[in-house]
């Protein structure tokens, strides 16, 4: 391509052009497809050019593209908080909107702040969030995020947070544990850094209900969030679940956090949310936190140009529509089941495949030098660029990431396909996943 004005992610290489979209494939101006297999960043949920929400879209365009929040609310963005408080958990009856996960995670760090000041607990000052984890690229968020090489450059512009292990079975539940004393050891972890911290001085604990990209579909063990809500009660610390990836029905329920039968404090939503038809993220808080700032100091110290933008609130609420009027949550806990076992079936015995888990359509498979060991392949490698790569030239979109473990070592591919996705749709996926991870492991020898 000619030379690039945008500052594109690598200054290296121009990405190719993408020239159209349709159903599951994206297609480049050379006119070569692509199976969408990770919807992007896990945001398009019900792959491209959906004719309802395209027609949603255009008939907002019509009627009201814009109107700022400080003077108006809109039929849309109140339609859509009503959907929204009707399928969330019981008591998250708020909702603030933003315009994508970075900054819902920012209003979602300063609503818990502001909650302890209206109260009268200001000395509540920190954080606790988990290693192996992201939260988005803003500062505030990035400091949260417990993914090293993000962070790095970056640390003395972030706040101290107060870290704990992520939830990483494969790799730290021990061979004498159970599945639930591991998470019993881990909330305990939680509880020790509470008390190291002060208890009285913790705002909230972050987390994102399953990983994405940072560890590869990471599920926490039985019980670890019930753990975690009973200790944030015992404390009086808040519970602020990040499903800005995993909810949405990524995982087969609309938000993640169901199948763990507790309800955050806040709970933060995006990428499925809009499906990409439009950037939207929102915070969805329970009544206590919003009744607190309604009873003080009358409103949420926050706000942006774009908050609750009708368009992405048009492309929003059709995307859910959607979702319930073609029922996709049956859809994608039985195509989930039927990916895993596909990936099982190809790849459970290949000899540098370690792990494959997830729920829903939100699976991951990490790479390893030697199944015994779990043994990762040198970092300088790249492994995870060159299955990426491949799978471009297999024409597979995936998500493959480095520093699975601790920003250096590991390589996973995560997926996360459209809900709209067929047997046969999945069977080509895994196929040239296949592919591309030996294709990868050639070229890079
Ligand atoms: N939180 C999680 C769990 C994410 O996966 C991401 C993005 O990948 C973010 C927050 C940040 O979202 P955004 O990239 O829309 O700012």
């Amino acid at each position: 391509m000619s030379m690039t004005h945008v500052i594109h992610r690598s200054l290296l290489n121009t990405p190719r052009l993408a020239h159209s979209s349709q159903g599951i494939t994206i297609t480049d101006s050379n006119g070569r497809s692509y199976i969408d297999a990770s919807g992007g960043a896990a945001v398009s949920c019900l792959g491209h050019a959906h004719p309802d929400v395209l027609h949603a879209m255009r008939a907002q365009m019509e009627q009201l593209a814009y109107a700022h929040t400080s003077f108006f609310t809109t039929a849309v963005a109140e339609e859509l908080a009503d959907h929204l408080v009707q399928h969330a958990p019981q008591g998250l009856k708020n909702v603030y909107f933003v315009s994508g996960g970075s900054e819902a995670v920012e209003a979602a760090l300063k609503m818990a702040r502001q909650y302890f000041v209206e109260i009268g607990q200001p000395q509540r000052t920190r954080f606790v969030a988990r290693s192996q984890s992201y939260h988005g690229n803003t500062l505030g968020a990035l400091a949260v995020g417990g993914n090293e090489w993000r962070r790095k450059q970056f640390e003395p512009l972030l706040m101290d947070v107060g870290r704990v292990s992520a939830a990483y079975a494969y790799r730290d539940q021990r061979a004498d544990e159970t599945p639930e004393q591991y998470g019993q050891r881990l909330v305990a972890e939680i509880d020790a850094k509470f008390q190291a911290m002060g208890t009285d001085t913790v705002i909230a604990f972050v987390a994102e209900t399953v990983v994405g990209a940072t560890a590869g579909a990471l599920t926490a063990p039985p019980g670890y969030f019930a753990g975690v809500r009973a200790l944030c009660e015992r404390y009086g610390i808040l519970l602020i679940a990040d499903e800005v990836m995993c909810g949405m029905g990524r995982t087969g329920t609309l938000h993640a956090i169901e199948q763990e039968d507790v309800v955050p404090d806040l709970m933060i939503i995006a990428k499925g949310l809009g499906g990409g038809y439009q950037p939207i993220g929102a915070v969805l808080a329970k009544d206590h936190v919003v009744e607190s700032m309604r009873r003080g100091s009358g409103l949420f110290q926050h706000g942006h140009t774009y908050l609750g933008h009708p368009m992405a609130c048009a492309a929003a609420l059709a995307v859910q529509k959607v979702i319930q009027r073609d029922q996709l949550m049956p859809q994608v806990r039985a195509r989930g089941h039927y990916l895993k076992a596909a990936l099982q079936h190809r790849l459970e015995r290949h000899a540098h495949v370690g792990d494959i888990r997830g729920r829903g359509l939100f699976m991951a498979v990490e790479l390893v030098q030697d199944r015994d060991s779990k043994s990762t392949f040198d970092p300088k490698r790249k492994l995870h660029a060159a299955v990426k790569a491949q799978a471009m030239e297999h024409g597979l979109m995936c998500y493959p990431m480095g520093g699975t473990i601790d920003g250096q070592r590991g390589d996973h591919i995560l997926l996360a396909p459209p809900f709209i996705a067929t047997e046969a749709d999945i069977d080509q996926i895994v196929e040239r996943l296949a592919l591309s991870i030996d294709a990868a492991l050639k070229a890079t020898v």
